[in-house]
């Protein structure tokens, strides 16, 4: 701990290894470990340390013995925070805390609950502690400072749980369904509690889950069985800047309710989780930023706290000493008698400071964590940050010489930090001034109703017709195209005109013709008309993603993801196209040189149904900023969103012509947009069989060419996940089935093969399987629904077929059930789990694009990567994996477009991820990239010599 406190290389690399170490199964794995990941950090360990890693390094016999070691030390640390493994341990552990003067309240630590059974077996593990705890001790004699408050006896069993270990798929945007499958586990939890005259805490964990949290403990309280029961509390985090208006409306709600209730006011765990993941979801931070600021809220909470004691009963978690002083004082200020509130201090931590609050006369309670060592480590090491991170009161306390006076200052600002912050954050907006479109955040009740009130606008534009659109007019044509809601076959989305060939020529020779009036206007003007869709996109964001969940069966996720998207790529677009027009010089005297773009001339763009909205925007206003003009193909199955796009460029003032609306049959107007000679370029998204026959077309010249097209054609994947021994389980669990399943696996980046390492085989699909089990399946248009239908009928019985050979060929592991009103609807498909599939088996080779995920063993990690690569496809793949050694050797042999390294292989973002791949994945650069625009565009050079009878005008 001293090493991890001085230096901060060693200290990243010591709790990476802490968090490892329960996965590595014997010495060998752990011996490899520590020099994977201590030999880079080597000249900051102390000379024996270094030694020890030196001489280890190859010999046997020292090895495990260095092994040996690592691992008792790593098990002495989880013993000093986590009190006990079962409940015989437990129940020595709280006598021991009984005895030493102290309450407690005991908290399960697990693994990350991804299923019904986890869910389950979490509940069982509260009953039976209720069952069994309160009748040995209270058998002990009363011990009137932890046993009793200022009314008289409270209980001595005090449990604290968290809602979200009590549901599969704990999702704040479904508060309605989440909170109906807690409370049905968490009903039988109080009603026993009140029986058995236990404390029952609510704990809080990430900001996501806090506004549900709070509704389902408000919520299940004024039910009539439980509103009078007073032995509950929950945690109020005064790192949140939303924290006052929580504890008002708690105390509003508390005035109604009549029975007070506890709470815990502590500072927050999840800092660091809350500051990252806010900068990557591109949300506003939700927590206070400065150390200072956190501690001056849980002072000003702590007094609100304490003048209502009477209603919210007070429990002040916290080891740093000002803020404790802080309250006491204030209790004293305000006449609030010493037992009516108690402090809370982690199990293991300052135990010191626990024993001068206890002798003071007050009541202190341990917050005391149980359970298996393996899933305990990600508390272990939460505890360990805490303990040495700079901020940290105990390091002061005890690593440094503060003055007592300075610890004991109010917490106000240090000017400087401040400053700091602002200066880097203008320098890297100057950079590049794009930032991602954030998703939406269903956990606030206000996008929840927005997207509702949508869903039902849309729902009443059902059934409209849409016509072809060339140069700003309609043209209606006989034969129609019908988009079907693919999760209610019933409902007609709606209907569009289908091109004829008369139209397919028009088109092309509008465009043509718009050519040269949209190629003369300058490019910052083209990309100001992108940022104007993107506007009209932001403002139509909930409406645009309705359309998506209707025609395209997209979850609410997924299609907010898709609007985003779209969104993304016209201002990312934008951004790259003013700054390829920018010049740089290269002029000497003498001689003038400029280098500039013409745009290709007339792009078709043929889009795919699975991001309709996304992908069909991209390719389009990349042709149109780069100064070409556009005939749009959306897919059969998705043109009403299509003809929403169009829509837009109308409403955005689009010059007519600059994009044509030509939907219809891929098969039946494809081949002559793509043959037509008066056609430039194709940017095609789709299936790989389409996409090599555009290509082949497309490549013929006759005597009516003027030119070679330029094809980009964006294809299928087979991508591959692959699971290390030492991968993380949670995440790793948790990311193949966002990979596999999200929008039923019909992305092209979906995870569709598994390849996991022989020795955690058995191990991972243990807890894969469950989860899977546990997802739900539904319309998608519900909020909970994980996974809707798949595209059409034709899709169900393609994918039909091969869950048919993988039942010949392989072993089912396991197939989901429909119920039978989805079944009914003929485009429903449960997810599939083929196991012990073989590289080469079809399974393994070709792009299903369902809900059917293959799973392949390896020997070892080098396997993995030859598994991974035997594909004609190389779009994107996956790795979990902690040893720093595979992880370079992923990067280095892993033959993808895009590689994603301990977390989900979808949901790639503009800029940060430009996407793409190749061999079988396609031709061109990737789109959200930097690359991308250069493909829409003509590079000229042109070359001036400016010396005229020996004299040269002087360069400006
Ligand atoms: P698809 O190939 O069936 O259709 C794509 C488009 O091509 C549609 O607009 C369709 O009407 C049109 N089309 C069909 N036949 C044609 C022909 N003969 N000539 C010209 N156009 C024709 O693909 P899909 O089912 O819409 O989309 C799913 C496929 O797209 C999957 O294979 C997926 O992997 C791929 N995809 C790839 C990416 C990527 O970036 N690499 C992204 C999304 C989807």
């Amino acid at each position: 701990m001293a090493w991890a406190m001085a230096d901060e290389s060693i200290k990243v690399q010591m709790f990476r290894f802490v968090d490892v170490l329960p996965m590595l199964r014997d010495y060998e794995s752990i011996n490899r470990h520590l020099h994977e990941y201590f030999e880079d950090v080597q000249q900051h360990l102390p000379w024996a340390a270094r030694l020890a890693l030196n001489i280890t390094d190859g010999n046997h016999i020292l090895g495990r013995a260095l092994a040996i070691n690592a691992r008792s030390n790593a098990r002495r640390m989880a013993e000093r925070f986590i009190a006990g493994s079962n409940i015989e341990e437990v129940t020595q552990a709280v006598l021991k805390i009984r005895d030493a003067g102290f309450a407690f309240t005991l908290d399960q630590l697990g693994e990350a609950v991804l299923s019904d059974k986890q869910a389950d077996a979490y509940q069982q593990t509260y009953l039976h502690l209720l069952e069994n705890l309160p009748a040995s001790l209270n058998a002990l004699p009363e011990s009137l400072q932890v046993d009793a408050n200022h009314l008289g006896s409270i209980p001595r069993v005090n449990l604290s749980l968290k809602l979200s270990a009590l549901d599969a798929h704990f999702n704040p945007a479904d508060p309605k369904g989440t909170t109906n499958r807690v409370l049905h586990r968490l009903r039988p939890i109080l009603r026993a509690a009140m029986e058995q005259g236990v404390f029952i805490n609510i704990d809080m964990e990430q900001s996501y889950y806090k506004d549900l949290t709070y509704n389902i403990f408000c919520e299940v309280l004024m039910e009539k069985e439980f509103r009078q029961f007073v032995d509950v509390g929950i945690v109020c985090q005064a790192y949140l800047k939303s924290a006052e208006d929580d504890l008002n409306s708690l105390l509003k709600w508390v005035k109604k309710r009549k029975t007070p209730v506890t709470v815990r006011l502590v500072k927050g765990a999840y800092w660091d989780y809350e500051t990252v993941i806010a900068g990557l979801r591109s949300w506003p931070v939700p927590v206070f930023e400065q150390k200072w600021e956190s501690d001056a809220n849980f002072e000003k909470l702590a007094t609100v706290l304490l003048k209502n004691y009477e209603l919210l009963s007070p429990a002040f978690g916290s080891h740093n000493l000002r803020s404790l002083s802080f309250a006491v004082a204030t209790a004293e200020q305000l006449k609030v008698p010493k037992d009516a509130f108690e402090f809370q201090m982690l199990y293991g931590m300052g135990t010191e400071q626990a024993q001068v609050f206890t002798e003071l006369g007050y009541r202190v309670r341990i917050y005391t964590p149980f359970g298996e060592r393996i899933p305990g480590m990600a508390y272990l090491v939460r505890r360990l940050l805490e303990n040495t991170s700079n901020d940290s009161f105990l390091r002061h306390s005890y690593q440094e010489d503060l003055r007592i006076e300075e610890m004991m200052k109010e917490p106000t600002a240090s000017e400087k930090k401040n400053m700091n912050t602002t200066d880097t954050e203008a320098t890297e907006t100057e950079v590049f001034p794009f930032v991602n479109e954030p998703l939406t955040d269903f956990s606030q009740e206000e996008n929840r109703d927005a997207m509702q009130e949508a869903l039902e606008q849309v729902r009443g534009q059902f059934g409209e017709e849409y016509p072809v659109m060339i140069s700003g007019k309609s043209y209606e044509t006989r034969q129609q195209l019908t988009s079907r809601c693919p999760f209610d076959q019933d409902i007609v989305v709606g209907r569009t005109s289908s091109a004829t060939s008369e139209l397919i020529e028009e088109a092309i020779d509008t465009a043509r013709r718009a050519l040269s009036g949209w190629a003369s206007i300058d490019a910052d003007h083209r990309a100001e008309y992108l940022d104007l869709v993107a506007s009209e996109m932001q403002s139509r964001r909930f409406e645009l993603a309705a359309w998506m969940v209707y025609e395209s069966a997209k979850p609410w996720k997924e299609a907010d993801g898709d609007v985003a998207e779209a969104i993304d790529f016209c201002r990312y677009y934008a951004t790259q196209m003013r700054l390829m027009e920018q010049s740089f010089d290269t002029d000497l005297p003498g001689e003038e040189n400029e280098y500039f773009y013409r745009p290709r001339g007339v792009a078709v763009v043929i889009a795919p149904w699975n991001f309709p909205l996304a992908i069909l925007t991209g390719m389009t206003v990349a042709a149109i900023v780069t100064g070409n003009t556009v005939v749009m193909k959306p897919a059969e199955q998705s043109p009403v969103i299509a003809a929403k796009l169009m829509e837009i460029f109308r409403s955005i003032g689009l010059p007519d012509g600059v994009v044509n609306y030509l939907p219809g049959i891929g098969e039946e107007i494809g081949p002559d947009l793509v043959a037509s000679p008066n056609v430039d370029l194709i940017a095609f998204t789709g299936s790989r069989e389409v996409g090599l026959e555009i290509n082949q077309r497309a490549a013929e010249t006759g005597s009516a060419h003027h030119g070679v097209k330029r094809v980009i054609t964006e294809m299928g994947g087979k991508n591959a996940i692959i699971i290390d021994e030492d991968a993380d389980l949670d995440e790793a669990v948790l990311g193949v089935i966002e990979s596999a399943f999200s929008f039923s696996g019909q992305k092209c980046s979906a995870c569709s093969r598994l390849i996991i390492v022989e020795k955690i085989y058995d191990q991972f699909l243990k807890r894969l399987q469950p989860a899977v089990e546990s997802l739900q399946i539904g319309p998608a248009d519900h909020p909970g629904t994980q996974l809707s239908s798949v595209i059409d009928t034709e899709s169900r019985i393609r994918i039909a077929e091969y869950i048919d050979i993988g039942t010949d060929e392989n072993e089912l592991l396991y197939a989901g059930e429909l119920d039978s009103k989805q079944k009914k609807q003929r485009t429903f498909i449960a997810p599939h789990l083929f196991v012990d599939v073989d590289v080469n088996d079809q399974l393994a080779q070709e792009e299903i694009f369902g809900p059917i995920l293959s799973i392949i063993k390896a020997k070892d990690f080098s396997e993995a990567i030859k598994i991974a690569n035997s594909t004609d496809y190389a779009l994107t793949g996956g790795v979990y994996s902690r040893s720093p050694v595979n992880l370079k050797k992923a990067r280095k042999d892993f033959l993808v477009g895009n590689l994603y390294l301990n977390r989900p292989c979808t949901g790639a973002l503009v800029n940060r991820q430009p996407f793409g791949g190749f061999r079988m994945s396609g031709i061109g650069s990737k789109s959200g990239g930097s690359d991308y625009l250069h493909q829409f565009l003509i590079p000229v050079n042109v070359t001036e010599n400016t010396m005229r009878r020996g004299f040269a005008p002087e360069e400006e």
